[in-house]
């Protein structure tokens, strides 16, 4: 009986992580009418893209290479180098925030006591992990935080958790902490050790497009300066960021696409997007914004997209 019981609860999964999440009061419930009409306006948010380490893991999890894009162009499986990376958004009067987190500085310092140690540390590979910047030597520097935005609650985007002051207000797309995975079986104590002693989990809130484009569109500050877009498919309550900086809008995709050649060929990502269908269909709506605003830059969520391989920024 008591096998039976185990193997359904592995069966069925559990959540991704068994910390506490509530309804964000940040973010108004807007359209994509609101966000295109003031899009290609030059904005006060200053953006930075930092990365915080190389890497890398399996290409079939990157890549559909079951995709008939993927297969004509003989894609095979083998490490693919990565980079994970944290968005600092400087907002001229909301204060200093980051989109995802980047990876902490014990990964460097004290691999045994980072959030992400033991079996779990193995099972991702770590030991390929090339530290650049951890956040807590980039939080150093910048003395405030003001926000945490993640792009979705998968371990590489939470390994920088642990470096962020607790009190700092964590926010995520709807659904994020409470959606069920077989896999979240080996990952969810390591996610919970990364959220320890945090406040609760943020989640934004959407209503249907209006417009009928996106799946929701929230205008983060009320001011027309930072956009979430719910992108469902690589987990339930995905979000892209748009940010409205100086030199024009940036675009953060998260991991609707994590690759540059996922993104210049329309394939979607393999074996860790959650439901093709859905993730496909929302690079589509990302790939199209921006051919209709060709001036926008593009922050995929694991490689660059353009010939720069450092740190980027707009302003
Ligand atoms: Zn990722």
């Amino acid at each position: 009986m008591k096998t039976i019981f185990l193997l359904a609860v592995v069966l069925s999964g559990c959540a991704v992580t068994s910390h506490a999440s509530r309804t964000s009061a940040l973010g108004t419930k807007s359209s994509s009418g609101a966000m295109l009409a003031v899009l290609d306006a030059a904005g006060p948010i200053a953006l930075e893209t930092v990365v915080s380490c190389d890497w890398e893991v399996d290409r079939s999890g990157l890549i559909n290479l079951d995709h008939p894009t993927a297969r004509a162009a003989g894609l095979t499986d083998s490490p693919e180098p990565i980079q994970v990376y944290f968005h600092v958004l400087r907002h001229p009067t909301r204060g200093t925030f980051i989109v995802d987190t980047g990876v902490e500085r014990a990964l460097r310092d004290a691999p045994d006591q980072a959030a992400y140690a033991g079996l779990v540390a193995k099972f991702m590979h770590l030991e390929r992990m090339k530290v650049h910047q951890p956040l807590a030597d980039w939080l150093e520097r910048e003395g405030r935080l003001d926000g945490v935005f993640l792009t979705h609650l998968h371990s590489d985007h939470l390994s920088g958790m642990p470096d962020v002051p607790h009190g700092t207000p964590i926010y995520s797309g709807p659904g994020e902490a409470a959606s069920r995975g077989a896999l979240n079986f080996l990952a969810q104590p390591a996610l919970n050790r990364a959220l320890e002693g945090h406040e609760p989990i943020s989640e934004l809130q959407f209503q249907p497009d209006p417009d009928g484009r996106f799946a929701g569109v929230v205008d983060v500050f009320g001011d027309g300066t930072l956009w979430a877009l719910l992108m469902p498919g690589h987990t339930v309550g995905s979000l892209a960021f748009v940010a409205r900086t100086p030199s024009g809008p940036v675009l953060m995709t998260g991991d609707t696409s994590h690759t540059r050649w996922g993104w210049e060929h329309d394939v979607e990502p393999g074996w860790f997007t959650d439901d093709h269908a859905a993730n496909a269909a929302s690079l589509a709506k990302l790939k199209q914004l921006v051919a209709e605003h060709p001036a926008m830059q593009v922050r995929l969520g694991h490689q660059p997209l353009g010939a720069e391989g450092e740190g980027h920024a707009a302003r």
